[in-house]
Protein backbone atom coordinates (compact mmCIF):
# COMPACT_ATOMS: atom_id res chain seq x y z
CA UNK A 1 0.00 0.00 0.00
CA UNK A 2 0.78 3.48 -0.60
CA UNK A 3 -0.09 5.96 1.57
CA UNK A 4 -0.45 9.79 -0.50
CA UNK A 5 -0.05 12.83 1.60
CA UNK A 6 0.61 16.40 1.37
CA UNK A 7 4.19 15.99 3.03
CA UNK A 8 5.87 13.19 5.26
CA UNK A 9 7.98 13.75 8.14
CA UNK A 10 10.29 11.08 8.24
CA UNK A 11 12.85 12.36 11.11
CA UNK A 12 16.14 10.73 9.41
CA UNK A 13 18.97 12.66 8.48
CA UNK A 14 18.60 13.22 4.95
CA UNK A 15 14.70 14.25 5.26
CA UNK A 16 14.29 14.97 1.85
CA UNK A 17 11.22 16.23 0.33
CA UNK A 18 8.67 13.38 0.62
CA UNK A 19 5.04 12.91 0.28
CA UNK A 20 4.11 9.73 -0.06
CA UNK A 21 5.59 6.16 1.92
CA UNK A 22 4.79 2.44 0.81
CA UNK A 23 4.17 -0.10 3.59
CA UNK A 24 4.99 -3.85 2.83
CA UNK A 25 3.99 -6.50 5.34
CA UNK A 26 4.33 -4.07 8.57
CA UNK A 27 7.19 -2.02 7.57
CA UNK A 28 8.14 0.76 5.45
CA UNK A 29 8.92 0.11 1.83
CA UNK A 30 10.26 3.59 0.71
CA UNK A 31 9.64 6.98 1.81
CA UNK A 32 9.60 9.75 -1.22
CA UNK A 33 7.10 11.49 -3.69
CA UNK A 34 4.84 9.97 -5.31
CA UNK A 35 5.42 9.75 -9.04
CA UNK A 36 8.31 8.39 -8.24
CA UNK A 37 6.92 5.54 -5.49
CA UNK A 38 4.62 5.03 -8.28
CA UNK A 39 7.29 4.01 -10.89
CA UNK A 40 8.65 1.12 -8.34
CA UNK A 41 5.23 -0.15 -7.66
CA UNK A 42 3.22 0.00 -10.28
CA UNK A 43 0.18 -2.18 -9.21
CA UNK A 44 -0.02 -1.10 -5.57
CA UNK A 45 -2.94 0.79 -3.70
CA UNK A 46 -2.36 4.42 -2.75
CA UNK A 47 -4.46 5.68 -0.12
CA UNK A 48 -4.81 9.36 -0.18
CA UNK A 49 -4.64 10.95 3.15
CA UNK A 50 -5.78 13.95 1.27
CA UNK A 51 -3.93 17.21 3.53
CA UNK A 52 -2.65 14.93 6.42
CA UNK A 53 0.82 15.48 6.73
CA UNK A 54 2.64 11.85 7.84
CA UNK A 55 5.07 11.66 11.06
CA UNK A 56 6.88 8.51 12.90
CA UNK A 57 4.09 7.25 15.46
CA UNK A 58 5.00 8.99 19.14
CA UNK A 59 6.46 6.92 21.66
CA UNK A 60 6.20 8.01 24.93
CA UNK A 61 9.18 6.88 27.26
CA UNK A 62 7.48 6.57 30.80
CA UNK A 63 3.96 6.53 31.24
CA UNK A 64 1.51 4.32 33.22
CA UNK A 65 -0.46 2.03 31.01
CA UNK A 66 -1.71 -0.94 32.78
CA UNK A 67 -2.33 1.86 36.15
CA UNK A 68 -4.47 3.28 33.10
CA UNK A 69 -6.32 0.46 32.15
CA UNK A 70 -7.59 0.15 35.95
CA UNK A 71 -7.72 3.81 36.56
CA UNK A 72 -10.32 3.62 33.68
CA UNK A 73 -12.55 1.66 35.68
CA UNK A 74 -12.63 4.34 38.96
CA UNK A 75 -13.80 7.44 39.62
CA UNK A 76 -12.14 10.21 38.06
CA UNK A 77 -11.65 13.48 40.60
CA UNK A 78 -9.18 15.27 38.06
CA UNK A 79 -10.19 18.77 38.33
CA UNK A 80 -11.61 19.48 34.96
CA UNK A 81 -14.64 16.97 36.50
CA UNK A 82 -14.09 17.77 40.20
CA UNK A 83 -12.85 21.07 40.58
CA UNK A 84 -13.75 21.80 44.58
CA UNK A 85 -13.84 19.06 47.16
CA UNK A 86 -18.05 19.65 47.13
CA UNK A 87 -16.92 18.60 43.31
CA UNK A 88 -15.13 15.54 44.39
CA UNK A 89 -17.50 14.33 46.58
CA UNK A 90 -20.35 14.77 44.44
CA UNK A 91 -18.76 12.10 42.34
CA UNK A 92 -17.65 9.87 44.90
CA UNK A 93 -21.26 9.95 46.41
CA UNK A 94 -22.94 9.14 42.87
CA UNK A 95 -20.37 5.78 42.60
CA UNK A 96 -21.38 4.90 46.43
CA UNK A 97 -25.30 4.75 45.14
CA UNK A 98 -24.44 1.96 42.67
CA UNK A 99 -21.76 0.14 44.44
CA UNK A 100 -22.81 -2.10 47.10
CA UNK A 101 -22.17 -1.94 51.18
CA UNK A 102 -18.77 -3.11 51.85
CA UNK A 103 -17.00 -2.93 48.18
CA UNK A 104 -14.54 -0.60 47.48
CA UNK A 105 -14.83 2.94 46.14
CA UNK A 106 -11.63 3.84 44.37
CA UNK A 107 -11.04 7.21 43.14
CA UNK A 108 -8.06 8.00 40.50
CA UNK A 109 -6.28 11.81 39.93
CA UNK A 110 -7.21 13.72 43.08
CA UNK A 111 -5.05 16.84 42.26
CA UNK A 112 -4.54 18.74 45.83
CA UNK A 113 -3.05 22.19 44.09
CA UNK A 114 -6.11 22.92 41.77
CA UNK A 115 -8.72 20.85 43.65
CA UNK A 116 -9.52 22.98 46.72
CA UNK A 117 -10.45 25.36 48.77
CA UNK A 118 -8.07 22.82 51.49
CA UNK A 119 -6.40 19.23 51.97
CA UNK A 120 -9.04 16.27 51.53
CA UNK A 121 -9.16 13.87 54.66
CA UNK A 122 -10.92 11.07 55.95
CA UNK A 123 -13.99 13.19 56.92
CA UNK A 124 -14.86 14.07 53.99
CA UNK A 125 -14.24 10.91 52.74
CA UNK A 126 -16.47 9.41 55.79
CA UNK A 127 -18.98 12.17 54.93
CA UNK A 128 -19.44 10.50 51.56
CA UNK A 129 -20.04 6.95 52.81
CA UNK A 130 -19.31 4.81 56.23
CA UNK A 131 -19.92 1.73 54.31
CA UNK A 132 -17.81 1.84 51.95
CA UNK A 133 -14.07 2.14 52.28
CA UNK A 134 -12.80 4.62 49.74
CA UNK A 135 -9.21 5.23 48.76
CA UNK A 136 -8.50 8.40 46.80
CA UNK A 137 -4.89 8.26 44.74
CA UNK A 138 -3.17 11.60 44.43
CA UNK A 139 -2.74 12.24 40.21
CA UNK A 140 1.16 11.36 40.94
CA UNK A 141 0.05 8.34 42.73
CA UNK A 142 3.06 8.79 45.95
CA UNK A 143 0.47 9.46 48.12
CA UNK A 144 -3.65 9.05 48.24
CA UNK A 145 -6.38 9.74 51.19
CA UNK A 146 -8.38 7.04 52.93
CA UNK A 147 -11.70 7.08 54.64
CA UNK A 148 -11.67 5.56 58.05
CA UNK A 149 -12.96 2.42 56.88
CA UNK A 150 -10.72 1.90 54.40
CA UNK A 151 -7.98 2.92 57.19
CA UNK A 152 -9.14 -0.24 59.45
CA UNK A 153 -9.22 -2.56 56.16
CA UNK A 154 -5.51 -1.74 56.26
CA UNK A 155 -5.19 -2.24 59.67
CA UNK A 156 -4.11 1.28 60.63
CA UNK A 157 -4.81 2.93 63.69
CA UNK A 158 -3.81 5.57 65.61
CA UNK A 159 -1.08 3.45 67.43
CA UNK A 160 0.10 2.44 63.90
CA UNK A 161 3.84 3.55 63.05
CA UNK A 162 4.59 3.42 59.03
CA UNK A 163 6.56 0.77 57.28
CA UNK A 164 10.39 2.45 56.26
CA UNK A 165 9.61 4.52 52.91
CA UNK A 166 6.30 5.11 53.79
CA UNK A 167 3.93 7.46 56.26
CA UNK A 168 0.76 8.68 57.95
CA UNK A 169 -0.50 11.97 57.33
CA UNK A 170 -1.67 13.49 60.70
CA UNK A 171 -3.68 16.51 62.12
CA UNK A 172 -2.45 19.53 63.71
CA UNK A 173 -4.09 17.04 66.69
CA UNK A 174 -1.69 14.22 66.36
CA UNK A 175 -5.06 12.31 64.47
CA UNK A 176 -4.63 10.30 61.35
CA UNK A 177 -5.92 12.69 58.67
CA UNK A 178 -6.46 9.89 55.95
CA UNK A 179 -3.10 10.40 53.56
CA UNK A 180 -1.33 7.44 53.27
CA UNK A 181 2.32 8.23 51.77
CA UNK A 182 4.59 6.21 49.34
CA UNK A 183 5.02 2.52 50.58
CA UNK A 184 2.12 2.97 52.66
CA UNK A 185 0.25 4.01 49.53
CA UNK A 186 1.51 1.10 47.60
CA UNK A 187 0.90 -1.25 50.56
CA UNK A 188 -3.21 -0.63 49.53
CA UNK A 189 -2.71 -1.46 46.22
CA UNK A 190 0.17 -3.75 44.83
CA UNK A 191 0.96 -7.14 45.82
CA UNK A 192 4.42 -6.96 47.71
CA UNK A 193 5.07 -9.63 51.16
CA UNK A 194 1.12 -9.04 51.58
CA UNK A 195 -1.67 -9.21 49.41
CA UNK A 196 -2.86 -5.37 48.52
CA UNK A 197 -5.70 -4.07 50.66
CA UNK A 198 -7.13 -3.17 47.86
CA UNK A 199 -8.64 -6.31 46.05
CA UNK A 200 -7.87 -5.47 42.22
CA UNK A 201 -10.39 -5.54 39.31
CA UNK A 202 -11.28 -9.04 38.06
CA UNK A 203 -9.45 -9.39 34.21
CA UNK A 204 -11.95 -9.15 32.30
CA UNK A 205 -12.70 -5.64 33.95
CA UNK A 206 -9.11 -4.74 33.45
CA UNK A 207 -8.46 -6.08 29.84
CA UNK A 208 -11.65 -3.87 29.13
CA UNK A 209 -9.96 -0.50 30.69
CA UNK A 210 -7.31 -1.72 28.50
CA UNK A 211 -8.82 -1.33 25.22
CA UNK A 212 -10.44 2.03 26.50
CA UNK A 213 -7.05 3.49 27.34
CA UNK A 214 -5.42 2.15 23.58
CA UNK A 215 -7.87 3.70 21.98
CA UNK A 216 -7.40 6.79 24.09
CA UNK A 217 -3.74 7.01 23.40
CA UNK A 218 -3.85 6.20 19.59
CA UNK A 219 -6.48 9.36 19.25
CA UNK A 220 -3.28 11.38 20.27
CA UNK A 221 -1.25 9.48 18.01
CA UNK A 222 0.63 7.71 20.58
CA UNK A 223 2.08 3.82 18.65
CA UNK A 224 4.95 2.58 21.70
CA UNK A 225 4.64 3.62 25.09
CA UNK A 226 6.89 2.48 28.08
CA UNK A 227 4.51 1.39 31.01
CA UNK A 228 7.22 2.20 33.79
CA UNK A 229 6.06 0.38 37.04
CA UNK A 230 4.66 -3.07 36.19
CA UNK A 231 3.79 -6.20 38.26
CA UNK A 232 3.93 -10.19 36.96
CA UNK A 233 0.24 -9.56 36.66
CA UNK A 234 0.19 -6.29 34.92
CA UNK A 235 2.52 -7.99 32.49
CA UNK A 236 0.06 -10.90 31.91
CA UNK A 237 -3.07 -8.01 31.66
CA UNK A 238 -1.14 -6.20 28.27
CA UNK A 239 0.25 -9.74 27.05
CA UNK A 240 -3.65 -10.65 27.05
CA UNK A 241 -4.25 -7.38 25.50
CA UNK A 242 -2.01 -7.53 22.69
CA UNK A 243 -2.92 -11.15 21.94
CA UNK A 244 -6.50 -10.48 21.78
CA UNK A 245 -6.38 -7.46 19.49
CA UNK A 246 -7.83 -5.25 22.93
CA UNK A 247 -4.46 -3.32 23.19
CA UNK A 248 -2.53 -2.21 19.55
CA UNK A 249 0.14 -0.60 21.02
CA UNK A 250 4.18 -1.88 21.27
CA UNK A 251 4.81 -1.38 25.24
CA UNK A 252 8.17 -1.94 26.68
CA UNK A 253 7.84 -2.85 30.36
CA UNK A 254 9.69 -2.02 33.71
CA UNK A 255 9.33 -4.64 36.40
CA UNK A 256 9.30 -3.59 39.64
CA UNK A 257 12.40 -4.49 41.48
CA UNK A 258 10.59 -6.39 44.05
CA UNK A 259 9.79 -8.68 41.41
CA UNK A 260 13.63 -9.41 40.33
CA UNK A 261 13.00 -12.86 40.84
CA UNK A 262 10.67 -13.11 38.43
CA UNK A 263 12.66 -10.60 35.84
CA UNK A 264 15.91 -12.93 36.56
CA UNK A 265 14.47 -15.94 34.18
CA UNK A 266 14.26 -13.75 31.49
CA UNK A 267 16.80 -12.60 28.91
CA UNK A 268 17.28 -8.34 28.55
CA UNK A 269 14.69 -6.85 26.15
CA UNK A 270 13.46 -10.39 26.08
CA UNK A 271 9.62 -10.68 24.25
CA UNK A 272 6.85 -11.68 25.97
CA UNK A 273 3.91 -11.22 23.55
CA UNK A 274 5.94 -11.99 20.39
CA UNK A 275 7.72 -8.26 20.00
CA UNK A 276 4.45 -6.28 20.80
CA UNK A 277 5.34 -6.59 24.57
CA UNK A 278 9.26 -6.70 25.19
CA UNK A 279 10.70 -6.66 28.98
CA UNK A 280 12.45 -2.98 29.28
CA UNK A 281 14.16 -3.20 32.40
CA UNK A 282 13.79 -3.05 36.21
CA UNK A 283 12.25 -0.09 38.41
CA UNK A 284 13.05 1.45 41.44
CA UNK A 285 12.32 4.39 43.46
CA UNK A 286 14.56 6.66 44.90
CA UNK A 287 12.41 9.40 45.97
CA UNK A 288 9.62 11.20 45.55
CA UNK A 289 7.66 13.88 43.49
CA UNK A 290 8.18 17.06 42.18
CA UNK A 291 4.44 17.59 42.24
CA UNK A 292 4.08 15.83 45.69
CA UNK A 293 6.67 18.06 46.68
CA UNK A 294 8.47 15.10 48.52
CA UNK A 295 11.90 14.97 45.52
CA UNK A 296 14.95 14.75 47.02
CA UNK A 297 16.52 18.09 46.73
CA UNK A 298 19.60 20.00 48.12
CA UNK A 299 18.02 23.24 48.48
CA UNK A 300 14.89 22.99 50.76
CA UNK A 301 11.82 22.54 49.34
CA UNK A 302 10.55 26.62 49.12
CA UNK A 303 8.59 27.69 51.96
CA UNK A 304 9.60 24.46 54.12
CA UNK A 305 12.77 22.87 55.87
CA UNK A 306 12.30 19.78 53.85
CA UNK A 307 14.54 17.93 51.57
CA UNK A 308 12.32 15.55 50.25
CA UNK A 309 12.54 11.56 50.74
CA UNK A 310 14.50 9.43 50.14
CA UNK A 311 12.67 6.11 49.01
CA UNK A 312 15.49 3.25 49.04
CA UNK A 313 18.65 3.13 51.20
CA UNK A 314 21.44 3.89 49.42
CA UNK A 315 23.19 0.41 50.38
CA UNK A 316 20.21 -1.01 48.78
CA UNK A 317 20.49 1.07 45.64
CA UNK A 318 24.44 0.13 45.26
CA UNK A 319 23.27 -3.51 45.51
CA UNK A 320 20.40 -3.40 42.91
CA UNK A 321 22.73 -1.15 40.54
CA UNK A 322 25.34 -4.39 40.81
CA UNK A 323 22.82 -7.25 40.86
CA UNK A 324 20.87 -5.87 37.76
CA UNK A 325 24.25 -4.87 36.01
CA UNK A 326 25.51 -7.71 36.74
CA UNK A 327 22.94 -9.61 34.98
CA UNK A 328 22.78 -7.53 32.02
CA UNK A 329 19.43 -5.70 32.38
CA UNK A 330 18.72 -1.78 32.19
CA UNK A 331 17.88 -0.41 35.28
CA UNK A 332 15.58 2.17 35.71
CA UNK A 333 15.69 4.49 38.57
CA UNK A 334 12.73 7.36 39.70
CA UNK A 335 15.28 10.08 40.71
CA UNK A 336 13.16 13.33 40.40
CA UNK A 337 15.61 15.84 43.17
CA UNK A 338 19.34 16.75 42.29
CA UNK A 339 20.36 15.05 45.88
CA UNK A 340 18.47 12.18 44.55
CA UNK A 341 20.29 12.29 41.20
CA UNK A 342 23.70 12.92 42.60
CA UNK A 343 23.32 9.04 44.50
CA UNK A 344 22.02 7.78 41.77
CA UNK A 345 25.50 8.59 39.41
CA UNK A 346 27.24 7.80 42.80
CA UNK A 347 25.74 3.98 42.28
CA UNK A 348 26.06 4.00 38.23
CA UNK A 349 29.85 5.24 38.69
CA UNK A 350 30.49 2.94 41.76
CA UNK A 351 29.40 0.09 39.41
CA UNK A 352 31.62 1.36 36.43
CA UNK A 353 34.46 1.29 38.72
CA UNK A 354 34.28 -1.81 39.97
CA UNK A 355 33.15 -3.72 36.97
CA UNK A 356 35.14 -1.97 34.12
CA UNK A 357 31.92 -1.19 32.44
CA UNK A 358 29.21 0.83 31.88
CA UNK A 359 25.33 -0.04 31.08
CA UNK A 360 23.06 2.55 30.03
CA UNK A 361 20.75 2.66 32.77
CA UNK A 362 17.65 4.99 32.34
CA UNK A 363 17.32 7.79 35.10
CA UNK A 364 13.36 8.53 34.73
CA UNK A 365 12.24 11.96 35.50
CA UNK A 366 15.76 13.44 35.75
CA UNK A 367 13.96 16.79 36.76
CA UNK A 368 16.18 18.84 38.68
CA UNK A 369 19.99 18.77 37.12
CA UNK A 370 23.05 21.06 37.87
CA UNK A 371 25.64 21.30 34.78
CA UNK A 372 28.00 18.98 36.90
CA UNK A 373 25.26 16.23 36.71
CA UNK A 374 24.45 16.44 33.43
CA UNK A 375 28.45 16.18 32.50
CA UNK A 376 28.30 12.79 35.00
CA UNK A 377 25.32 11.95 32.76
CA UNK A 378 26.84 12.13 29.89
CA UNK A 379 30.32 10.42 31.36
CA UNK A 380 28.36 7.33 32.67
CA UNK A 381 26.40 6.76 29.30
CA UNK A 382 22.99 6.84 31.46
CA UNK A 383 19.99 8.09 29.56
CA UNK A 384 17.69 10.70 30.86
CA UNK A 385 13.59 10.51 30.46
CA UNK A 386 12.40 14.19 31.28
CA UNK A 387 8.95 15.00 31.52
CA UNK A 388 7.51 17.04 28.99
CA UNK A 389 4.46 17.95 29.72
CA UNK A 390 4.66 19.21 33.22
CA UNK A 391 5.99 22.71 32.30
CA UNK A 392 2.45 23.07 30.31
CA UNK A 393 0.18 21.59 33.41
CA UNK A 394 1.60 23.34 36.54
CA UNK A 395 3.11 26.17 34.88
CA UNK A 396 3.70 29.06 37.54
CA UNK A 397 3.47 26.32 40.57
CA UNK A 398 6.52 25.22 39.78
CA UNK A 399 8.44 28.18 40.73
CA UNK A 400 6.37 28.83 44.07
CA UNK A 401 7.33 25.80 44.72
CA UNK A 402 11.45 25.34 43.69
CA UNK A 403 11.94 29.07 43.33
CA UNK A 404 12.87 30.72 39.59
CA UNK A 405 16.77 29.48 39.84
CA UNK A 406 15.91 25.76 40.28
CA UNK A 407 12.91 25.98 37.74
CA UNK A 408 15.68 27.29 35.41
CA UNK A 409 17.66 23.95 35.47
CA UNK A 410 14.49 21.58 35.89
CA UNK A 411 13.58 19.22 32.73
CA UNK A 412 16.55 20.32 31.40
CA UNK A 413 16.52 19.14 27.91
CA UNK A 414 18.37 22.12 26.22
CA UNK A 415 21.37 21.37 28.78
CA UNK A 416 20.78 17.60 28.03
CA UNK A 417 20.92 17.39 24.22
CA UNK A 418 23.49 19.73 24.46
CA UNK A 419 25.60 17.31 26.19
CA UNK A 420 24.65 14.51 23.74
CA UNK A 421 22.66 12.45 26.84
CA UNK A 422 20.13 9.87 25.45
CA UNK A 423 16.76 11.93 26.19
CA UNK A 424 13.28 10.58 25.74
CA UNK A 425 9.94 12.83 25.85
CA UNK A 426 7.62 11.06 28.92
CA UNK A 427 4.47 11.94 30.08
CA UNK A 428 4.25 10.05 33.46
CA UNK A 429 0.92 10.04 32.75
CA UNK A 430 -1.88 9.83 34.72
CA UNK A 431 0.70 12.17 36.25
CA UNK A 432 0.81 14.64 33.28
CA UNK A 433 -1.00 14.70 30.27
CA UNK A 434 -0.43 12.55 28.15
CA UNK A 435 -1.02 13.84 24.11
CA UNK A 436 2.81 14.33 22.63
CA UNK A 437 2.15 17.26 20.60
CA UNK A 438 1.03 19.51 24.00
CA UNK A 439 4.54 17.59 25.87
CA UNK A 440 6.15 19.04 22.09
CA UNK A 441 4.33 22.12 22.51
CA UNK A 442 5.44 22.54 25.87
CA UNK A 443 9.29 21.57 25.80
CA UNK A 444 9.36 24.21 22.68
CA UNK A 445 7.37 26.98 24.42
CA UNK A 446 8.30 26.51 28.67
CA UNK A 447 5.19 28.41 29.02
CA UNK A 448 2.31 26.80 31.11
CA UNK A 449 -1.10 26.77 30.61
CA UNK A 450 -1.51 29.55 32.84
CA UNK A 451 1.05 31.66 30.45
CA UNK A 452 4.00 31.65 32.84
CA UNK A 453 7.31 31.13 31.18
CA UNK A 454 9.29 28.42 33.32
CA UNK A 455 12.57 28.65 32.66
CA UNK A 456 12.74 29.34 29.15
CA UNK A 457 16.98 28.73 29.37
CA UNK A 458 15.56 25.21 28.25
CA UNK A 459 13.70 25.77 25.47
CA UNK A 460 13.91 23.32 22.45
CA UNK A 461 12.90 24.03 18.90
CA UNK A 462 10.25 22.24 17.39
CA UNK A 463 12.34 19.61 15.47
CA UNK A 464 14.25 18.75 18.74
CA UNK A 465 10.82 18.27 20.88
CA UNK A 466 9.46 16.03 17.94
CA UNK A 467 12.62 14.04 18.44
CA UNK A 468 12.19 13.81 22.17
CA UNK A 469 9.18 11.80 21.25
CA UNK A 470 10.10 10.56 18.51
CA UNK A 471 14.21 9.21 17.57
CA UNK A 472 15.02 9.95 21.02
CA UNK A 473 12.20 7.60 22.82
CA UNK A 474 13.08 5.08 20.24
CA UNK A 475 17.08 5.43 20.78
CA UNK A 476 16.32 5.54 24.95
CA UNK A 477 14.27 1.72 24.55
CA UNK A 478 16.63 0.14 22.29
CA UNK A 479 14.36 0.43 19.38
CA UNK A 480 16.65 2.90 17.29
CA UNK A 481 17.04 0.58 14.61
CA UNK A 482 13.43 0.16 13.42
CA UNK A 483 11.51 3.12 15.31
CA UNK A 484 11.09 6.30 15.45
CA UNK A 485 11.90 6.86 12.05
CA UNK A 486 10.16 6.64 8.35
CA UNK A 487 12.79 4.50 6.45
CA UNK A 488 12.63 1.14 4.67
CA UNK A 489 13.15 -1.22 7.14
CA UNK A 490 11.67 0.60 9.82
CA UNK A 491 8.06 0.03 11.40
CA UNK A 492 4.77 1.06 9.53
CA UNK A 493 4.01 3.30 12.54
CA UNK A 494 2.86 6.67 11.91
CA UNK A 495 0.28 9.59 12.62
CA UNK A 496 -1.48 11.23 9.87
CA UNK A 497 -1.81 15.16 11.19
CA UNK A 498 -3.88 17.77 9.86
CA UNK A 499 -0.72 20.42 10.02
CA UNK A 500 3.07 20.04 9.65
CA UNK A 501 4.08 20.60 13.40
CA UNK A 502 7.13 22.02 12.61
CA UNK A 503 5.81 25.09 10.65
CA UNK A 504 3.19 26.19 12.54
CA UNK A 505 3.47 29.14 15.12
CA UNK A 506 4.87 27.33 18.53
CA UNK A 507 1.92 28.00 20.48
CA UNK A 508 -0.41 25.76 18.45
CA UNK A 509 1.43 22.89 18.16
CA UNK A 510 -0.73 21.44 20.66
CA UNK A 511 -4.09 22.24 18.50
CA UNK A 512 -2.28 20.05 15.49
CA UNK A 513 -5.58 17.73 14.76
CA UNK A 514 -4.57 13.81 14.61
CA UNK A 515 -6.45 12.45 11.50
CA UNK A 516 -5.36 9.07 11.99
CA UNK A 517 -2.98 7.04 13.85
CA UNK A 518 -1.50 3.72 12.08
CA UNK A 519 0.67 1.09 13.27
CA UNK A 520 2.77 -1.33 12.04
CA UNK A 521 0.28 -0.30 8.41
CA UNK A 522 -2.71 -1.26 10.13
CA UNK A 523 -5.01 1.82 11.24
CA UNK A 524 -5.57 2.31 14.53
CA UNK A 525 -7.66 5.22 14.78
CA UNK A 526 -10.15 6.13 13.63
CA UNK A 527 -11.49 2.37 13.66
ZN1 LIG B 1 5.95 7.17 36.55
Amino acid sequence: VIYAARGVVTMTSEDEPADAIAVQDGRVAAVGMLADLLEHHRDTEVVELAEGVIVPGFHDAHMHLAETAEDLLNVDVSPPGAPSLAALEERLRARAQVTPPGDWIRASRYDDSKTGPSLLTRHDLDEVSTDHPILVVHVASHWGIANSLALAAAGIDESSEAPDGGGYGRDAAGQLNGMVLERSLFEFLYPGERDPVVPPSSQADRLDGLAQATAMFHAAGLTSVVDAFVSPEDVDLLCAGAESGAMSLRVDVLVGHEHYDWVRELAPGAGLAGDQVTLGGVKAFLDGAIAGRTCLVEEPIRGSDSHGIQTLATDELHELVSRVGADGHTLAVHANGDRAIGMLLDAFEAEASRTGRSRRHRIEHCSIVTPELVGRLREIGASAIPFGSYVHYYGRQLEEWYGEERVGRMFAHRWLLDAGVPTAGSSDYPCGPYEPLLGIQSCVTRRGADGELVGPNQRVSAREALALYTTGAAAVTGHAHERGRLAPGYVADFAVLGANPLEVAEDEIASVPLLATYVGGRRVWPV
